[in-house]
């Protein structure tokens, strides 16, 4: 099928994008990667009739990297997070997710602010968002806020994100002497996973002393899991494992579908925490 017609714009700078938005409030959507938006206009279950393409906008694939924190501008590309060496360097995490979404082809394309307002509960990027306490810039015409990533996703395919406002940049801060790992289990390579973990430990003196954890594919959208994290404070990982699987497994609201039961991504879940755990006890 073809998109219903729709008036397209490419303005270049961000003003322009807000402008535009605040004239269109109702009517208009924003074209980045397209590979979400796309296949929804060719189906017919988008209709805008004002398309505005963040293409050619200048500055919002800008990288930032400074002590604090990793700074990355809407449309910088999975495939760049996945390969560009200073964010590799920098946040290791970040480059390991993005190499788990979808193919190389559509990695090319996609972008990061694509894949954190289309919010699919499934995602890998949002899952490390909330996971890193990463912060969302947002801009409408003569505003700017910035919401956490923990209160960004509200529900499956729903941010707190205005119909005015533009995700212009996300801020990973970073977290001196934590090591952050990435892992999911899908039927096939490429697919989205039935579930997603993203945990990050700093130890001192062979106790955790900080650790971060959230999951993806186990409710209506991204969830820290703060159970696993209050199992595992204070103590030695190897000795916390298995009480944190089985706090992770209890806290999670997964759906029932057609791809598995509940107990099934419970259990994906589990597997996933011993997984990473054992990363983490190989690299000390
Ligand atoms: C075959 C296939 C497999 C896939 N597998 C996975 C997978 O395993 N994991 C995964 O996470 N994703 C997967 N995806 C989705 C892919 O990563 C999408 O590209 C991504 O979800 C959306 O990014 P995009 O840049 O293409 O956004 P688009 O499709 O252009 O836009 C998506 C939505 O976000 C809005 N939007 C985009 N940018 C902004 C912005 N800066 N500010 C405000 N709103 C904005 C758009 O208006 C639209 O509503 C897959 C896609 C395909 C086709």
């Amino acid at each position: 099928m073809k998109p219903p017609p729709f008036d397209y714009r490419d303005p270049t700078t961000v003003d322009d994008v807000l402008s535009l938005l605040a004239e269109h409030t109702d009517d208009a959507t924003l074209l980045a990667g397209g590979q979400s938006l796309m296949p929804l206009l060719n189906m017919r279950l988008a209709r805008p009739e004002v398309l505005i393409d963040l293409n050619r906008v200048a500055g919002l694939d800008r990288i930032t990297i400074t002590d604090d924190a990793v700074t990355l501008g809407a449309t910088v590309r999975l495939a760049t997070v996945e390969h560009d060496t200073g964010i590799a360097g920098a946040m290791p995490v970040l480059a390991e997710a993005a190499s788990r979404v979808a193919h190389p082809q559509i990695r090319v394309r996609s972008t990061l602010g694509g894949t954190l307002c289309h919010a699919d509960p499934a995602a890998e990027m949002p899952t490390v968002a909330v996971a890193l306490g990463a912060r969302i810039h947002l801009r409408s015409r003569g505003a700017a806020r910035v919401v956490p990533a923990a209160d960004f996703f509200e529900t499956v395919f729903t941010t707190a994100k205005q119909p005015d406002e533009l995700l212009v940049a996300v801020e990973f801060p970073r977290r001196p002497g934590m090591t952050v790992f990435y892992d999911e289990i899908s039927r096939r390579h490429g697919d989205f996973p039935f579930a997603g973990l993203c945990l990050g430990v700093r130890t001192e003196a062979g106790v955790v002393a900080e650790v971060i954890a959230a999951a993806a594919g186990v409710a209506d959208r991204p969830v820290r899991l703060v159970g696993l994290e209050a199992a595992v404070l204070g103590r030695p990982l190897a000795e916390a494992v298995e009480d944190a699987a089985a706090a992770a497994s209890a806290e999670i609201d997964p759906p029932a579908d057609h791809h598995g039961t509940v107990a099934f991504r419970r259990g994906l879940l589990r597997t996933l925490v011993r997984r990473l755990a054992a990363r983490f006890e190989e690299t000390r």
